[in-house]
């Protein structure tokens, strides 16, 4: 077997954010390795999210740095950095009235410069990794929602991306529909895919990780190996985390 492509590595550190007098991110570092997963778990309201809309400069940080591949990217244009990562959310926000094809082709064609021949063959590809190549000239709402989200992914993707990002990705699934959309990530990460997982699924955190963020309040309160995370929490706040989820 050829072995996959790595993609970039990205940290960020010690990260501040506040929205008005509410300390959002407090001093957050993290880390993930080229082709490597970070899962990011912790309470609701604990600044996952914004940890990732800061690491892709959705939010400006008030103080911290953030490089890829070791080199800070917060001199560059905000839209470059956003097109060397690739975002996928909870709701998955395909455009309605187009066909699924073009809901993946589209973005190749503006910001990638493709003619709509190259695009709509890029789309194609990518859509026949996500297993939905027979779907490309459906419309979204004839999709299950696991199907859509794996457009969502195949859309990220299409782009080209360095590095993934996925904020509760299965979230607003039907539990059925989870285990596909879990699976297609976990193929994306053993493919090589640098990924930062904002997750609730404890099982993919564990067996999918080559790290496990805590945060909780703002700071990252625990970061470790998987394994070790989940079997030996060094502090009372995970365990009682733990003890509500697993
Ligand atoms: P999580 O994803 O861990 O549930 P979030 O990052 O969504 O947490 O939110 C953390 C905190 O930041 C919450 O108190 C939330 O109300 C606040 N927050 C998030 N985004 C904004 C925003 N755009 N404006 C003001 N406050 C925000
Ligand atoms: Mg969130």
């Amino acid at each position: 077997m050829t072995e996959p492509v790595r993609s970039g590595s990205l940290t960020g550190t010690d990260l501040h954010l506040s929205f008005g007098q509410n300390r959002v991110l407090r001093g957050v570092d993290v880390h993930v390795d080229a082709g490597a997963t970070t899962s990011v778990i912790g309470p609701s309201g604990s600044g996952k999210s914004t940890l990732l809309r800061v690491l892709n400069r959705l939010h400006e940080p008030d103080r911290g740095d953030i490089a890829i591949d070791g080199r800070s990217v917060l001199g560059d244009n905000p839209d470059v950095l956003r097109q060397r990562i690739g975002m996928v959310f909870q709701h998955f926000n395909l455009f309605p009235h187009r066909t699924v094809l073009d809901n993946v082709a589209l973005g190749p064609r503006k910001l990638r410069g493709l003619s709509k021949d190259e695009a709509h063959a890029a789309a194609l590809a990518q859509l026949e990794l996500v297993g939905l190549a027979h779907k490309a000239q459906s419309r979204p709402a004839n999709l299950s929602g696991g199907q859509q989200q794996r457009v969502a992914i195949a859309r990220a993707l299409a782009m080209k991306p360095e590095i993934m990002f996925f904020d509760e990705a299965t979230s607003a699934l039907d539990p059925e529909l989870v285990k596909g959309v879990l699976a297609l990530m976990a193929d994306l990460a053993a493919g090589g895919m640098s990924m930062i997982v904002v997750t609730h699924e404890m099982g993919f955190a564990r067996t999918v990780s080559d790290t496990v963020v805590f945060m909780d309040a703002g700071v990252v309160v625990e970061t470790g190996e998987p394994d070790a995370l989940f079997d030996d929490p060094q502090t009372d706040r995970l365990q009682t985390f733990l003890s509500q989820v697993l």
